[in-house]
């Protein structure tokens, strides 16, 4: 017998039908004699209905009164549940957040889960009783001590769920909703996307718009953190659905079930070169051509960036290990010798990282990253973002004063803090999925100064606005009078805005100028076993090059390769990429699913 917990989505609960098929399918996994707790989302749209209510009334209504009024969607979805179970003769109670002792800060709309109280749960678990929760809400203990309701932000049920699981260390928990689990690719635009058995909590919050559509990618961190084993599959079918893995059991600390802190983890990998080839062709082909060669010649390449260009030419840069290099600049000068262009080179330089969900959707952290270590007087060489990671590399002599600067900037203790971590070879696939955005822009700033904090003020301009980059390279070419470039992608919404954000910086760098790149779509191929396999960014370009397909912009994390290409080709290059990493197959996914 078993402690489960089973959580059930808006469209599961979506109607009166829907409910009492999901009493149906809680009463025979009851038969089991396994013990349950069951988290509701609110009914169907609820949450928006109520949402575009309060809007009737008020654009700006306050946050405690928004509260108020969402969480009473799950109240009203957990209640009915309990009544279904009740007439198969099931003992059932719905309880609140409140009730079931989820305790919050208190920022009302986003509030993390600083514990849950379990003692009430399991007493009722005890007395043989389905717990029926209103995910999404908690509450918070003002300092006066008076208890307040607060919601955990949109999607927040997934956390409720994750975090009941692991306060009561449950068995597992099974997250029932209306698609299969998660898929290897949207299946909307490509029609043989395929269901992943297993995949990592990290590939998952890379591969955030495939992932974060199907759980919250708070509730993948708290599963990642502390070995919660969740399952997502659908709740109108019994097929096994896809299981989410993770490395680190963590014990529950002290400091707060969801931590506060936004990064958990700081690497420094030293020993490392770059490599630059600029002015090189820009036409398909010339990337996949040279890291084939990279790859049959034995070398493993960690980032890639490759920015946008004036004219008809293209930049890339690389790192490669140290001992490489020699290996690395003869293959490299062969391709400039072939194609044209210039080839530069440094040694002795060192990668640092910071890693944690919560950098997802949060501009400062990466700023705060770049404007810490230009503080410390050091100059960024290359910026590398996904959605999980920040990297940057720098001089190797400075790695330790910089590792120093961010692990205090931080709070990170010594156990966050890995430096020259090996790289295993698991089994796991060097593209478990792949993700296309759409919804990005590219924009270029012309000429800006080459000298520490550039880079920093830029993005600390636009995370005090509240936008978030993605890709953000700094261009290996230097204009005549040494201004370089730097290109980056943001959401599209934010386009307008960032010009703004960024107009005083630009108004104090002589010569610069902001551009619009041409309409985009990113895709990102994601795969734990990428770190350990050599190629793999060589064969998505060499996948792109067969389709005719020109790569605008290229940006690599640890387990992520992106590619941003022009928005005409987007839905041909997620199929092209997809399909050379034999992912598909022959069973079809409804697409009106996803
Ligand atoms: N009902 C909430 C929402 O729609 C929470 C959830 O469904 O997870 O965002
Ligand atoms: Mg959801």
């Amino acid at each position: 017998m078993s402690l489960l917990v089973q959580k059930f989505g808006g469209t599961s609960v979506g109607s009166v039908e829907r409910i009492k098929a999901v009493a149906t399918r809680i009463a025979e996994s009851k038969a089991f004699g396994h013990d349950l707790v069951v988290v509701v989302s609110a009914m169907g749209h609820t949450t928006d209905e109520l949402t575009g209510l309060a809007q009737t009334i008020s654009n700006k209504p306050p946050q405690r009164e928004m509260d108020m009024l969402l969480a009473t969607g799950e109240q009203v979805s957990s209640a009915l549940l309990a009544m279904a179970l009740y007439e198969r003769g099931i003992q059932a109670i719905s309880m609140t957040g409140s009730q079931v002792g989820i305790v919050t800060e208190s920022a009302h709309g986003r509030a993390r889960i600083l514990e849950v109280r379990t003692e009430r749960i399991k007493k009722k678990l005890e007395e043989g009783q389905v717990v029926v929760v209103a995910g999404f809400q908690g509450t918070s203990f003002s300092s006066g001590g008076t208890a307040e309701i607060t919601t955990l932000g949109r999607g927040g049920s997934d956390t409720s769920a994750v975090a009941l699981a692991t306060a009561l260390n449950a068995d597992a928990c099974e997250i029932y909703t209306d698609v299969p689990g998660i898929l290897t690719t949207d299946p909307r635009k490509v029609s043989d996307a395929q269901m992943m058995t297993t995949v990592s909590c990290e590939e998952m919050l890379e591969l955030a718009s495939l992932g974060a559509a199907v759980l919250h990618p708070r509730a993948v961190e708290i599963a990642r953190n502390y070995g919660v084993s969740v399952v997502v599959r659908s709740s109108w079918s019994n097929e096994p659905g896809t299981t989410l893995t993770s490395k680190s059991k963590r014990p529950l600390g002290r400091e707060g079930l969801e931590l506060g802190r936004p990064v958990d983890g700081l690497e420094l990998v030293e020993d490392q070169a770059v490599l630059g080839l600029s002015h090189i062709p820009d036409q398909p082909g010339i990337a996949a051509h040279l890291f084939e060669k990279l790859s049959n010649g034995g070398i493993n390449v960690d980032l890639i960036i490759q920015a946008t260009h004036e004219g008809k030419s293209n930049d890339i840069t690389f790192t490669v290990a140290n001992q490489n290099l020699p290996k690395a600049k003869e293959i490299s000068e062969s391709v400039i010798k072939e194609l044209g262009g210039n080839l530069s080179t440094q040694s002795e330089m060192a990668k640092l990282s910071i890693s944690g969900a919560g950098i997802m959707g949060r501009p400062g952290i990466a700023a705060t990253l770049f404007d810490t270590i230009s503080r410390a007087g050091i100059n960024l060489r290359l910026i590398a973002t996904s959605e999980v990671k920040v990297s940057c590399v720098i001089d190797a002599k400075l790695g330790a004063k910089a590792l120093r600067a961010v692990s205090e900037a931080f709070e990170l203790n010594d156990n966050q803090v890995l430096i020259n971590p090996s790289i295993a070879f698991n089994g796991e696939p060097e593209v478990r999925g792949v993700a296309m955005d759409s919804d990005q822009a590219q924009v270029s700033v012309r000429r800006v100064p080459d000298k520490p904090g550039t880079a920093a003020s830029l993005c600390s301009a636009l995370a005090e606005a509240g936008i978030s980059l993605d890709a953000i390279v700094q261009s290996e070419r230097q204009h005549k009078d040494g201004s370089r470039d730097i290109s980056f992608t943001l959401k599209k919404n934010d386009r307008q805005q960032a010009g703004n954000a960024l107009g005083p910086l630009l108004a104090q760098w002589p010569g610069s100028s902001l551009e619009d790149g041409r309409p985009i779509t990113r895709i990102s191929a994601v795969g734990a076993g990428m770190p350990a396999t050599a190629g793999t960014a060589g064969r998505m370009f060499r996948a792109l090059a067969n389709a005719g397909i020109n790569i605008e912009m290229i940006a690599t994390s640890e387990i992520r390769t992106s590619c941003v290409v022009a928005e005409t080709d987007g839905i041909d290059a997620l199929q092209a990429v997809h399909s050379h990493f034999q992912l598909g197959g022959k069973k079809q996914y409804e697409a009106k699913e996803f």
